[in-house]
């Protein structure tokens, strides 16, 4: 028995990757955003170019990158992050338009979600590669203390201790100008994965429902089942891919903004949303949450969601919401997509 799984998934990478040339009119793969960019274009509108689009859409996600990355010091968070405790910084709308949706998603969560976060993922190690227990982490400062002069475009610090980072929201974000941009282009079937992150433009390929592998989140070449998503964006997050692992376990790299510590409430939470950026917000909170909270909290974002816990023995143990339905196995021929990770 356990020992089918990994042959499960080794047959969905393989249809997964048939599918894709067999099926796409253009794709095309980038490493962006500390990650891998995917897109593939699978119907558009007469006349319309979908190797263009494909342009367009890429172009949209390194606009975000260049932006928003706090490892490129000429990025505007991180002229943010350099100047804002002392004057308001004035800085791209696209910017102003994430720091917006990170305080709704925030007050959504009660501050799970939070992007004053920067301090502490420091600490932490987790932006240089070689994340490691710190003896001591300083506690997030809040996103209270961000202020957002939407008018201007200008963003300023109330504390010195203030530092932003947009890792729980950027890739959605960028998706969802990826996804805009596409439909501008006149696509009308799109798949777009980015470390993650997925959104879909239309149906799939064979006319119904896209169907999308969730990674197991303790055994990396095994699915924990198969969401069959329309027109949506579906992000997942956890402990899964960037972590701490020593005597004292397995520290993810989602922080608690009110401990300052990883948070593990649950190994995985993949969220559904009509926006990416909703989706990829969400599910980074439902880590800090929990199961209860983050159920609760489901009916009134519009979303759904499969959330995993741990077991005693170790065995993940998946909550599967309202709305969804997490399939066993792939059916021959269809196999799932699987996101990419970084
Ligand atoms: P994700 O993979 O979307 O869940 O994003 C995880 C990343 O978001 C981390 O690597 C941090 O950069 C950032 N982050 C960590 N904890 C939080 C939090 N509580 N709220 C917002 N962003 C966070
Ligand atoms: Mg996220």
């Amino acid at each position: 028995m356990s020992r089918g799984r990994p042959l499960l998934a080794a047959v969905a990478v393989l249809g997964f990757a048939s599918a894709s040339l067999a099926d796409s009119l253009a794709a095309r793969r980038e490493y962006v955003m500390g990650t891998i960019a995917e897109v593939r274009v699978h119907a558009v509108r007469p006349g319309a170019d979908p190797e263009r689009a494909i342009e367009a859409a890429m172009g949209e996600i390194h606009a975000v990158d260049r932006l928003m990355a706090v490892q490129r010091p000429d990025s505007d968070v991180s002229r943010l992050n350099r100047g804002a405790a002392t004057r308001a910084v004035t800085v791209d709308h696209r910017v102003i338009e994430v720091l917006r949706a990170s305080r709704r998603l925030s007050e959504l969560t009660d501050g799970a979600f939070d992007v004053t976060v920067l301090p502490t993922v420091r600490a932490w190690g987790f932006l240089s590669g070689r994340p490691r227990r710190p003896r001591q982490a300083p506690r997030p400062a809040g996103y209270r203390h961000v202020r957002i002069d939407a008018a201007h475009d200008a963003v300023a610090f109330d504390q010195d201790d203030v530092g932003i980072d947009f890792g729980g929201i950027a890739k959605g974000y960028a998706l969802d100008r990826a996804r805009t941009a596409m439909l501008r282009h006149g696509v009308r079937s799109a798949y777009l994965d980015l470390g993650g992150n997925v959104a879909t433009l239309g149906s799939a390929p064979d006319g119904g429902p896209w169907r999308l592998g969730i990674r197991h989140p303790r055994r990396p070449d095994a699915l924990l089942g198969v969401l069959e998503v329309g027109e949506a964006a579906v992000s997942t997050s956890g402990d899964a891919e960037r972590f701490v692992e020593d005597e004292q376990g397995r520290a993810g790299h989602v922080i608690d903004p009110l401990t300052g510590r990883p948070a593990d409430a649950l190994v995985s939470a993949t969220v559904v949303a009509a926006s990416a950026t909703l989706a990829d917000g969400l599910s980074t909170a439902a880590v800090v949450m929990g199961r209860e909270a983050f159920a609760d909290l489901l009916p009134r974002v519009g979303a759904r969601a499969v959330l995993v816990e741990l077991g005693h023995d170790g065995r993940p143990i998946p909550w599967i919401g309202p709305g969804l339905r997490l399939h066993t196995a792939p059916a021959p021929g269809r196999a799932p997509e699987l996101p990419s990770h970084d």
